[in-house]
């Protein structure tokens, strides 16, 4: 057996072939397609599935400012604004939903699995894939953005009613500093009023 005769291994498909020329460079692949498959794997970068840690940031912070908001107005009550402290939950709940859409695609992108999301989360798998696939969450996050933090109403606006809510959970967003003014600004009836 001659140089030239002895089989060689596709280094791709790991297939045995035979040398096609005897000169030239020994081929190191069985054939053109694994040749070309071999280099595409080599160059390509590989899909990494998107990760959300700055989106789970922002949102555990609003949820954290909208609990912290409730707790405060549990401490002081405002009986002229009766509906704040739902209004707040209402909020919450739909922040605790996107954050819970973004732990989920954070906890696929560190490596868990549908089977391991469903023992956590009792939902069907087929119901999560489709309420929290990436194009939804992407959606959602987006759509986020363009809403804006809930904004303050002005605080000194002349024509705030009696019993009128004031936008709490956005002046203590918005205010962290300030948050005593702010919340002052918004719960206290205006003087002169
Ligand atoms: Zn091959």
């Amino acid at each position: 057996m001659t140089k030239n005769e002895r089989p060689l291994r596709c280094q791709r498909c790991r297939r045995v072939f035979i040398r096609p020329n005897a000169t030239g460079c020994i081929p190191r692949y069985c054939s053109d397609r694994c040749r070309s498959a071999s280099y595409r794997s080599r160059t390509s970068t590989p899909t990494t599935p998107p990760h959300y840690d700055a989106a789970a940031v922002r949102l555990t912070r609003a949820v954290l400012n909208k609990a912290q908001a409730m707790a405060h107005r549990s401490q002081h009550p405002v009986p002229a604004l009766p509906l704040e402290i739902l209004q707040i939950c209402v909020a919450l709940r739909r922040d605790l939903e996107d954050t819970t859409a973004v732990a989920l695609r954070q906890a696929l992108a560190h490596g868990a699995t549908w089977k391991e999301i469903t023992e956590v989360i009792p939902a069907a798998e087929s119901t999560l894939k489709s309420h929290c696939s990436v194009d939804k969450v992407n959606k959602m996050l987006r759509d986020r953005v363009q809403r804006g933090p809930a904004r303050p109403r002005q605080p000194a606006a002349p024509t705030r009613q009696p019993g009128a809510v004031s936008c709490l959970v956005g002046e203590w967003a918005a205010s962290p500093t300030g948050r005593v003014s702010a919340l002052s600004r918004a719960v206290l009836p205006a003087a002169g009023q």
